[in-house]
């Protein structure tokens, strides 16, 4: 292809640093573009992904004709197509993918953050791949499911991914936003985490846990060991069709309520939550259960919500840093999509208008002995 002018577009390689400089690989893959000339080799972590190009020929070695051809030099490699020496653009992988970031989010701040995701649908997809591009660089993603046909249209993963676990389609997107992520997996419910995994993985105010299962009782069980490792807790769940959503948060030793505290366990569901008891599906009457998630966008901007909450709070300790929406909404927030009852029934009258925020719902100390202390008694109990 030629430009506007009849010259012709040069062919151009994009290599990292640390791949210019490393002697420990000898062959890369990657991709190569027609239309741009341009040959994209990936980090060697994202190798399987690509097609292989060509190998590193040792010093001295003659330019091969290969569309690709690199050469070993005395601090790096030089590339050549069809046997004339091409341009390198070189980069540093983690400061170039983050450098839109700048002055916003704080790489190295971000990249100690820890996740543990509950859930790896499309809320727990969106979150991580959001909390990935906002530099967090620890994962830990648990769910038992295998990614289906019918998940797509709510999921960041796609047909490409059917048929394996959430948790590893999951992964290879994640590594493709930031190669250097460290991930590591459970499959299975958040019940049976192993407590010798959380132990490793949870650093106290660096992690959060992300309630996104669409099941209360797991909520309350994630926020009673995020309290134990002095972690950041939030859940995002939904009502019929995702007309509207319920976002929570716990920051510890705070004196905050924990999700029990604040909306009970079980029978004990507050009555707010007990009127959606149908919707958002608890263990207990799975089978009475006909939950319409609803679609993708209505979800998402419920959730984008609960991930701007988890950004500010990851860095709520971080004196430069400016938090979105921390100051200014509650603990327990309900967000709506629309207020039309026709769609989502007679339960969406109490918003004023579409897209409407609450600011002003409060949440106490429900349980009894918790009321009576006014503290919530997993924060008062022994680690
Ligand atoms: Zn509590």
């Amino acid at each position: 292809m030629d430009n506007f002018f009849g010259d012709e577009i040069e062919k151009i390689v994009f290599i990292s640093e640390e791949q210019l400089k490393s002697r420990n690989t000898n062959k890369l893959y990657g991709k190569y573009f027609k239309d741009t000339k341009i040959f994209n080799i990936f980090p060697e972590e994202l190798k399987e992904r690509g097609e292989f190009l060509c190998e590193i020929l040792p010093k001295g070695s003659n330019p091969t004709n290969d569309n690709l051809c690199a050469i070993e030099t005395e601090e790096s490699i030089e590339f050549y197509s069809e046997g004339k020496k091409i341009k390198i653009e070189s980069y540093s992988l983690y400061q170039n993918i983050f450098s839109r970031n700048k002055g916003i989010l704080e790489t190295d701040v971000m990249s100690k953050k820890r996740a543990v995701i509950l859930g790896c649908g499309s809320v727990g997809s969106l979150v991580a791949m959001e909390l990935a591009r906002s530099g967090v660089g620890n994962f830990l993603l648990v769910d038992p499911d295998v990614m289906e046909y019918h998940n797509i249209c709510r999921h960041q993963c796609g047909i490409e991914d059917v048929g394996d676990l959430k948790i590893n389609a999951l992964t290879r997107k994640l590594k493709n936003i930031n190669p250097k992520i460290n991930i590591e997996k459970f499959e299975g419910v958040v019940e049976n985490v192993p407590k010798t995994m959380l132990d490793e993985f949870c650093k106290p105010g660096d992690t959060v846990f992300v309630g996104c299962a669409d099941n209360r009782a797991a909520d309350v069980y994630a926020n009673q060991i995020s309290i134990y490792y002095s972690a950041y807790f939030i859940s995002v769940g939904f009502w019929e069709r995702a007309c509207a959503g319920e976002i929570f948060y716990h920051i510890p030793n705070k004196g905050m309520p924990c999700y029990e505290c604040a909306l009970g366990s079980g029978s004990n569901l507050s009555s707010r939550v007990q009127a959606n008891h149908h919707v958002y599906s608890n263990k207990e009457d799975i089978e009475a259960v006909k939950f319409e998630p609803g679609i993708s966008v209505d979800i998402n901007f419920i959730t984008t919500i609960g991930i701007k909450l988890i950004i500010d709070m990851l860095n709520s300790n971080n004196k430069n840093y400016i938090p979105r929406l921390l100051n200014h909404l509650r603990q327990y927030t309900i967000v709506c999509n629309t207020n039309n009852p026709e769609i989502g029934g007679e339960m969406l009258e109490i918003f004023s208008y579409p897209l409407q925020v609450t600011t002003s719902l409060v949440v106490g100390f429900g349980k009894k002995q918790c009321k009576e202390k006014n503290k919530c008694k997993y924060e008062l109990e022994e680690k």
